[in-house]
Order: structure tokens, then C-alpha cells, then sequence
């Protein structure tokens, strides 16, 4: 598969913007990659239509094919579905904090909780009670009480009869009592949804209040991974997923479905049968899973690493040269938004410790490079080549189209000249300063 998606691009070779046909073209091998990889079809369809709107007229980056350009797109638009940002397990209420784990039969389940509970005690110090509310499997309760003792965790007794509301009560009050910080409520499963199921997870809510209720999902499930996700959501609530079997080869689509389909986030992934076998979420991991593209995904982001590269040179020999206009302030600060700010970049430039510190004393913050760039946006070429002709009128102008006052657009001129005389003073020393020697 991941041939046939090279293939289909090696065939855009053609330099510049992305036409609408080359994406349409590379749309239409995404589109079977994601259904083979059996992502639901609704999702398919969003999914496909978000890349178009933001691949056609995106630039190519010099090196790399358009073809390349529209899987480096295409990874980026589904990390972002994914979910960028890792949501860890959330403990943040008062003890004993219920986590409730609902799924379908043979989902993980009972191996997760284990996974989980281990963890919460080796990594955050947490002493958990592990119950197994599943009265319906013969011998799931000692199945629990086994894998506890492995990871040494204590478990609920078992008492015979006890039907699983219960045993949720008593997990509570032997948790209060004993001051325990979390209790793990592993649940019973079925092989479908049904409705005495879903009556059941509602009542065990009801009592164990859980502050994370997380639906256990084979990464194997196919299509139906949608209707479970939205089934036990509604019925229940979730607030999160956790995906098992990441180690076979299932193809991940489940993911992307469930994230995009309930809006919840992936919290864990786990990866084997052992006790350790269990990860954060990674979108980029699961992204490339699903497209298999990873190789491809790397090579676009260096070649745009180096494009930056060229750029951040072209514009520290402009300074050294004492030549630092307002065009080069709003590079600067795009670029800057885009290696993690200010600081980041001022930390790869040798001797710059004292640059910092007048970077600083001019209020230079990270969060106002998105405010400075749209005043810049808002003037025209020649202006920002030559700030001199920047009066009152156009000021006012300038500040009506950027959302800005005039007294932002003034510090934001004063700044610019403050740096260009600072980069002024700095490039003029013998052998070139240090901004050119940073360009070297
Ligand atoms: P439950 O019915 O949802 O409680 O599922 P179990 O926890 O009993 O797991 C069913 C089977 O799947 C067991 O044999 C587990 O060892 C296995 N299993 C659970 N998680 C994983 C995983 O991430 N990878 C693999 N390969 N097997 C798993
Ligand atoms: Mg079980």
C-alpha cells in the first residue's frame, strides 16, 4: 500500500504550488489507505476534504516532490485530528479517585487495569485498590487477584454472589477506609452493545462516581470502533480511549475514527501481553501506522528545516550588513513562532547571553510575535522596507487593519529600531560579528 501511495506520487514532479489536481489525484490513494486502514467512512470523507482545503496552493518546499508535500500535509492534518497534545490518566480530585474501564469482551480490559495500576504506583507513588466488577465471566474476579499480585497491587476480596454494584460500593468504602489514592474498576464486557451492558456501566457510575471512565478498544476493531466509541459515550460518558493490541498488525484507523467521530482523547496504548507493554499516546506514531509514510513525512520535514535554515542565513547576513527592516522583523518572528519562540532560536547563536538580556529589557515576548506579525501584515511592501514613512495617517491605518492600537503599532516600530541597531552594532565589528559568524 505504502508503494502504491509512493508511487502515485513520485508521479508529481512538476515544482511550485499544488495544483488541485495533483491533490485530488494524491487524495485519492489517501482515501483507500484510510479505508484499508479502516478508518470509518464519514471520517474518511472529512478528513480527505480538511487536506484538500489546506494542500491546494500550499508551496512545495524546494527538494521535495508535491507528491511528498501532500503525504507531509496529509501526516500533519491527521496528528492534528489525533490530537496533538498527550492527555495523560487525570488524578486531580480527591481520593480515593474511581477510573472506571468499559469496553467489549477480550478488549484488554482486565490486562489494562493491571498495566494501569502498576503504573500509577511505580511512577506516581499512588496506592491503588484494583476490583473486578465482572461477575459474569467464571473466574474474571480471580483473574484480577492474579495479575495484582504480579504487579503488586492489592485487589478487592472476593466475596461469592456479590453482583457488581455491590462490589462498586464495597471497592469505595475499602478504598475510604484504608486510604487508598485510586481505585481501578475493571468491568464486565459482552461481545456486542447491548442494553443490559449499558445499564449496567450506568448503574456502576451512578455509585463509583469514576473521575476517568476510559472505553478499552482493540486496535483491530474495523468500522465498529465508531458505533462502540459513540454508543458508550452517550450512554455512559467517556473521557478517554485507551487502545490495545498496538502491537499487531492492526492497522490503527480505529483511532483516528473514535478520536474524530467523539472528540476524546486517546490517553494510552497498549502494546503486548506484558505488564509493562503500555505507552502514552503518540498521534505521529499512530499517523504513521495508518499511512505508513513515516519515512517520507521525515524527509519533507528536513528539507523545510533546511529551507528555514537558508532563510534564517539570508537574513543573519542582511543583519550583519546593518540592513534589518521590518520585511526581515516579520520573517523573523514567523520563523521564530515556528522553532518554539524567541528563546529557542537565541539559544542556538553563540555569545548570546547579553543579546537575551536586551531582548528582554525590550519586552519581546513570545505570545506578542502573533500581534506584531498581523501590524507588519497590515502595511504595504514599501512601508515595511522603509519604517520612515510611517506617519499618523498611515499608523491609524495600519492599526484599523491589525486589530491593534496606534500605541501597540509605535512600541512595535520602536522595538524594530531598537534591534536594528542593536544587529547593526553587533555585524559591524571586525570579522563580520557575531550574527555573521552565526551564519556561517
Ligand atoms: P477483557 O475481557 O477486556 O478483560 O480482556 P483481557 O484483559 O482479559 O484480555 C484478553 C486477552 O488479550 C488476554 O489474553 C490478554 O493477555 C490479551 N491482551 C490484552 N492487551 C493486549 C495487548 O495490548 N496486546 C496483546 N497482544 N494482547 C493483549
Ligand atoms: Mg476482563
Amino acid at each position: 500500500l505504502s508503494d502504491k501511495l509512493s508511487g502515485i506520487f513520485d508521479k508529481l514532479t512538476r515544482r511550485g504550488a499544488l495544483s488541485e489536481a495533483d491533490v485530488a489525484e494524491a487524495l485519492r490513494e489517501v482515501r483507500r489507505a484510510l479505508l484499508e486502514a479502516d478508518v470509518a467512512l464519514d471520517v474518511v470523507r472529512t478528513f480527505t476534504d480538511s487536506v484538500q482545503a489546506k494542500a491546494v496552493g500550499a508551496n512545495v518546499v524546494k527538494s521535495v516532490s508535491p507528491g511528498q508535500m501532500v503525504v507531509k500535509i496529509v501526516n500533519d492534518v491527521m496528528v492534528e485530528t489525533l490530537g496533538s497534545t498527550a492527555q495523560p490518566i487525570d488524578l486531580d480530585a480527591a481520593p480515593p479517585v474511581a477510573i472506571m474501564l468499559v469496553g467489549l469482551q477480550g478488549a484488554g480490559k482486565t490486562t489494562t487495569a493491571a498495566k494501569i495500576a502498576k503504573r500509577l504506583k511505580e511512577r506516581h507513588g499512588k496506592r491503588v485498590l484494583m476490583a473486578s466488577l465482572d461477575v459474569k465471566r467464571p473466574a474474571a474476579q480471580e483473574q484480577l487477584a492474579i495479575l495484582g499480585r504480579q504487579v503488586e497491587v492489592d485487589t478487592l476480596s472476593i466475596v461469592p454472589g456479590q453482583d457488581p454494584v455491590k462490589i462498586a460500593k464495597r471497592a469505595e468504602e475499602t478504598a475510604r477506609r484504608e486510604g487508598y489514592d485510586v481505585v481501578m474498576l475493571d468491568t464486565a464486557g459482552r461481545t456486542h452493545i447491548d442494553e443490559p451492558l449499558m445499564e449496567e456501566m450506568a448503574q456502576i457510575k451512578a455509585v463509583s462516581k469514576p473521575h476517568e471512565i476510559l472505553l478499552v478498544v482493540d486496535a483491530l476493531t474495523g468500522q465498529d470502533a465508531v458505533n462502540l466509541a459513540k454508543n458508550f459515550d452517550d450512554r455512559v460518558g467517556l473521557t478517554g480511549i485507551v487502545l490495545t493490541r498496538v502491537d499487531g498488525d492492526g492497522r490503527g484507523g480505529a483511532a483516528l475514527s473514535m478520536r474524530a467521530v467523539t472528540g476524546k482523547p486517546i490517553k494510552l496504548i497498549a502494546t503486548g501481553e506484558k505488564m509493562d507493554a503500555l505507552d502514552e499516546f503518540s498521534p505521529q506514531r499512530i499517523a504513521n501506522r495508518i499511512l505508513g509514510m513515516g519515512d517520507i513525512v521525515a524527509l519533507v520535514e528536513k528539507a523545510a528545516a533546511a529551507v528555514d535554515q537558508e532563510q534564517a542565513q539570508r537574513a543573519a547576513e542582511r543583519m550583519a550588513k546593518g540592513k534589518f527592516d521590518l520585511q526581515d522583523l516579520a520573517d523573523q518572528l514567523s520563523m521564530m513562532e515556528k522553532v518554539g519562540g524567541f528563546g529557542g532560536i537565541m539559544g542556538l547563536l553563540p555569545g548570546v547571553a547579553k543579546m537575551k538580556e536586551q531582548i528582554a529589557s525590550a519586552n519581546i515576548d513570545d505570545k506578542m510575535f502573533k500581534r506584531q506579525r498581523a501590524i507588519i501584515l497590515s502595511m504595504t511592501p514599501k512601508e515595511r522596507r522603509n519604517p520612515d514613512i510611517l506617519k499618523a495617517s498611515r499608523k491609524r491605518r495600519i492599526a484599523a487593519g491589525s486589530g491593534a492600537k496606534v500605541e501597540e503599532v509605535n512600541k512595535l516600530l520602536k522595538q524594530h529600531r531598537q534591534m536594528a541597531d542593536m544587529m547593526k552594532a553587533m555585524g559591524g565589528g571586525k570579522g563580520g560579528g557575531m550574527m555573521a559568524k552565526a551564519a556561517q
